[in-house]
């Protein structure tokens, strides 16, 4: 039966050390050892609540159960946001699991663990493969970080003709202009201030427009994709003018309360909303692939992954200074 440490939220967000004891491996369950752990903004939001955190890990096979058929001891693997899923209904059979009525996702299933640990226990079926070319701390993040913006731009069929904006260059932003411009797209970043700007440039953007104090933006040639990656929802009205006919914008950070926008140009310009969240497996595994081949990383700050580890990573993260995506590494 294994046992092993987690760390979870707790009622006043401090965070606290505890252990988790599961049952002996059965059918394709894994036992895998952490080895590396992304800090996402939705560990944030979950900070408050009794159960672990975590949700961008990787680590190494240490036991496999007795229906595993393609994982073995060693191998190195990664997981996110989806747990596990029916398998049967509509949107499991067309390769959609993330919208299956029976999904098990972070924050609302397995509350007993997660990725700020020393290991966890996982179905084969919803755990990568991390290619060659990845270490386990680059591909921590790409397990939702990654999978996010990859699933927003592959799922939609976004083209490579199109101009996509990246708004806010944080930990999805800075991999959403890699991503985008790997695939062959004009990308235009927007952020607060010039800060970023040489930091996006070289990830891939080919123009970059600070927003503080505008009345108006002028960028040229329209949107036709919008990914929306910081906290904070944008000023909307400056941000429609901008946007093509038939464009997309792609709300992706996690906000609390309703979502509002200006309503008679959505209508005239015929912009949709796309709602989108991680990547169903199949497009999980093409953005594992795409990354090594093109050698898509994110910009990592490492912390140690301890209680004092994943604080200090937290604080850093809510006080806007994370360059650009934490990952916590064990000590050993
Ligand atoms: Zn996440
Ligand atoms: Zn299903």
């Amino acid at each position: 039966m294994p046992s092993f440490t987690v760390y979870k939220g707790s009622k006043d967000g401090s965070i606290q050390k505890s252990q988790t004891t599961k049952g002996d491996l059965k059918n394709d369950e894994v036992l895998i050892r952490v080895t590396a752990s992304g800090l996402c903004g939705t560990d944030e939001h979950y900070r408050t609540s009794d159960m672990v955190l975590g949700h961008e890990g990787a680590g190494v096979i240490e036991a496999v159960g007795p229906a595993v058929r393609s994982l073995k001891k060693g191998d190195r693997v990664g997981w996110g946001y989806e747990h596990d899923c029916c398998g049967e209904c509509t949107y499991c059979l067309s390769g959609r699991e993330t919208f299956c009525p029976e999904r098990k996702m972070y924050g609302y299933a397995d509350l007993d663990q997660g990725s700020f640990a020393t290991h966890a226990v996982w179905r084969e079926a919803f755990v990568f493969k991390l290619p060659e070319g990845l270490t386990d701390k680059e591909a921590a993040p790409l397990m939702c970080g990654g999978a996010t913006v990859f699933n927003a731009l592959r799922m939609y069929n976004i083209a490579p003709t199109s101009r996509v904006g990246v708004m806010g260059v944080g930990g999805l932003g800075h991999l959403a202009i890699q991503f985008a411009s790997k695939m062959g797209c004009d990308v235009v970043v927007f952020s607060g201030t010039e800060s970023k700007k040489e930091e996006a440039m070289k990830l891939g953007a080919s123009e970059f427009v600070a927003m503080k104090g505008k009345k108006e933006l002028d960028i040229g040639r329209k949107l036709d994709v919008l990914l929306v990656t910081m906290s904070a929802q944008p000023d909307w009205s400056l941000i429609l003018p901008v946007m093509a006919g038939d464009s997309i914008i792609f709300p992706l950070s996690v906000s609390g309360g309703d979502f509002t926008i200006p309503y008679t140009p959505l209508l005239l310009q015929g912009i949709r909303v796309q709602g989108s969240i991680v990547a169903p497996r199949n497009i999980h595994k093409q953005m594992l692939q795409f990354a090594a081949l093109h050698q898509i990383k994110p910009v990592i700050m490492e912390f140690p992954l301890n209680q004092e580890g994943i604080t200090k990573a937290m604080t850093t993260l809510n006080e806007g200074n994370m360059r650009y995506r934490g990952v916590l590494v064990p000590e050993n």
